[in-house]
């Protein structure tokens, strides 16, 4: 009986017999956070902050960032909001921040990778964030993107901290990251898993590229079998891990990742109401079996036709 059918959603994530998954939106600008806001998410799960500066020819002053941030957090007054520090690269190149040319700009330094070369734009934009989560009053974390070790996730949580930011977390999104979860999640407060980008370094296939889309399902057994692993080391350690990617997104999907005990889901606005619906036409127990017979499955169909039931 885990049909998913049209449950009402009271707002608050969670299974049918009361375990907390809280439902997040994911905002690349004010108007984003509004419809966030507006569907009823819990709190921002991933705030896109390379995506106010696209068009932006030189650094933003502390002073701009300040002002532009405190924008998209200004809905969220006493809720949650990962901000997620600049993720640029290749695929998403800021004028201020551009690496030189490389032979393959997914495997090159993008991410927090930049910022071990210009800690200064990494310190000038946790000083913003900070001064914009006390200007709006929400309760903000922060997060970096494209971290490999655990050794990398504690030279961030340093910077954090000393920037007077009380929560430091990372993301996952590679693979050697999601085999040493445990270690990462002792180094920081929380962690959350960019599954777009974990499936496309998991598969080795571009995740831009159609002719290799296949490949970059999160009901792959590969990548449910690296999410497994995420949420032990969140059971383990009883810290928070949720899923900031596109698989979130899935309403029936949503029901093994919280049988695999990851703790939070954010999304785009419009299948916030949706992924808290099905949380709520379940119990956790039966988020469990579903996982488990997802993680039995040998293809992407199978695991689908399991979850379904
Ligand atoms: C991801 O990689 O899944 C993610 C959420 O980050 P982005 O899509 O911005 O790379
Ligand atoms: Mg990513």
């Amino acid at each position: 009986a885990t049909a998913l059918g049209p449950v009402e959603w009271n707002g608050t994530g969670a299974t049918a017999d009361g375990h907390r998954v809280k439902v997040y939106g994911n905002v690349g600008s004010a108007a984003d956070a509004q419809a966030a806001a507006d569907a009823g998410a819990e709190g921002v799960g991933l705030f896109r902050t390379e995506f106010c500066y696209l068009d932006a020819p030189s650094e933003p002053s502390v002073e701009e960032q300040r002002k532009a941030y405190t924008a998209v957090l200004a809905p969220f007054r006493g809720k949650p909001v990962i901000v997620r520090t600049l993720d640029a690269g290749a695929d998403k190149p800021l004028a201020f921040l551009s690496p030189e040319a490389e032979p393959n700009p997914a495997l090159g330094v993008r991410g927090l990778r930049i910022a071990f070369d210009r800690p200064d734009v990494l310190d000038r934009q946790l000083e913003a964030i900070a001064s914009a989560a006390r200007d709006s009053g929400a309760e903000v974390s922060v997060m970096a993107p494209m971290v490999a070790t655990a050794e990398e996730a504690s030279w961030f949580a340093d910077r954090v901290r000393a920037a007077g930011i009380a929560r430091a977390g990372v993301m996952i999104e590679i693979p050697a990251a999601a085999l040493t979860a445990r270690e990462i999640l002792d180094a920081v407060d929380f962690v959350s898993v960019g599954t777009n980008d974990l499936a496309q370094y998991t598969f080795a296939a571009d995740r831009q590229l159609g002719a290799v889309a296949k490949l970059n399902d999160p009901w792959q057994p590969g990548l449910l079998r690296l999410l497994r692993f995420i949420g032990d080391a969140a059971k383990a350690t009883g810290k928070p891990a949720g899923v900031c990617g596109e698989a979130a997104a899935d309403p029936r999907l949503a029901l093994v990742l919280a049988g695999l005990g990851l703790t939070s889901l954010s999304m785009n606005a419009p299948a916030v109401r949706a992924v808290g619906a099905s949380l709520a036409s379940v119990t956790l127990a039966e988020c469990e079996t579903i996982a488990a017979a997802a993680l039995a499955a040998t293809d992407p169909a199978a695991a689908r036709a399991a979850a379904a039931r």
